[in-house]
């Protein structure tokens, strides 16, 4: 089996971002600028902010952090992407999810400016991808479309079966896989929580890409041999033998598929490293639109 490592393949991306910044700076140009609202204490969504804005130095580009605590008002937090949106200097901006309950998240998502907009969520990005017009391509699906073609994983007439329908992976996966472009041009399966008999579709799939946040939910009878396998799952699973008391387990039971898929991500180290490299790509371009 070949392991798809996306934090090796992140680091030569990384790597390229790295030598663009400094053609940048040689040219006196707009080096870029990526901010990071991060609202309360969610330890997940700390490690993730962390790692983006840790990512951001890495390659030379400048990066934000903007921090408020749990009961920020929405009146607040729409004032501070507004003065995002209005920032000559910051280039695109994210507002980590997921947000506290007494916000809406949706209201805040329709107020970034969709030429900010680097993780892709907004409408009119998502609506553009969906015509194949020029877009922010949201952060994850595209670090896997990125993997794929960086592997050489052909896609092309594969039968694909994406499980989860989230608007930020699940949903998006589909319209880029089933896309006339390369990686793309697959026949695309959307499976969700209410799919009956998903062992029979997932069974088809030469390409499983599996979004639905249930540690180890895909086994080795759902699958076919020589299938590939993309893990988006980051889970928690108790695990009283390791120093924080739980470790991170993927969607899929990677122990158990090792000896019959061909290729595979591991959780950590696949998807996770390639969102971030997505979203760093997506703010190299917006410092350069005109
Ligand atoms: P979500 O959590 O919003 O929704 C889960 C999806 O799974 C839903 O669409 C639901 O219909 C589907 N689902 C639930 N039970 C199912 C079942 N039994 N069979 C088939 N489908 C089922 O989705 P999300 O935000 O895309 O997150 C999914 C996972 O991916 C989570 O573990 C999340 O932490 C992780 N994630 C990772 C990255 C990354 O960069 N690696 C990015 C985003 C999300």
């Amino acid at each position: 089996m070949q392991v798809l490592d996306g934090k090796a393949l992140a680091k030569t991306i990384k790597e390229e971002l790295k030598a663009d910044v400094d053609a940048i700076r040689r040219a006196a140009g707009k080096i870029p600028h990526l901010a990071a609202v991060l609202i309360g204490d969610d330890p997940a969504s700390q490690v993730y902010v962390r790692n983006k804005v840790r990512s951001c130095e890495e390659v030379g580009f400048r990066s934000s952090l903007i921090r408020r605590p749990d009961s920020v008002s929405q009146e607040e937090l729409l004032a501070i992407v507004n003065q995002l949106n209005d920032d000559p200097d910051v280039d695109g901006f994210i507002v980590q999810l997921p947000l506290p309950d007494h916000l809406d998240e949706d209201a805040i998502n329709l107020a970034i400016d969709p030429r900010k907009d680097v993780d892709g969520f907004t409408p009119v990005n998502i609506g553009r991808m969906t015509l194949g017009l020029e877009s922010y391509l949201p952060a994850t699906p595209n670090g896997i479309m990125v993997m794929l073609e960086r592997y050489g994983i052909e896609t092309s007439g594969k039968e694909v079966v994406v499980l989860g329908r989230s608007n930020i992976v699940g949903t998006p996966m589909t319209v880029l896989l089933s896309r006339k472009s390369s990686p793309g041009n697959a026949t695309v399966t959307l499976c969700h929580s209410r799919t009956k008999n998903l062992k029979e579709h997932t069974l088809r799939a030469d390409i499983i890409v599996a979004a639905i946040g249930i540690p180890e939910m895909v086994t080795a009878d759902m699958v076919k041999d020589g299938a590939v396998i993309i893990d988006v799952g980051i889970n928690r699973v108790d695990d009283s033998s390791r120093p924080r008391g739980y470790r991170l387990a993927g969607d899929a039971d990677y122990a158990g598929l090792q000896n019959k898929v061909s290729a595979m991500t591991p959780v950590p180290g696949g998807v996770g490293p390639m969102t971030v490299v997505s979203l760093l790509m997506n703010t190299l371009k917006a410092s350069q639109r005109k």
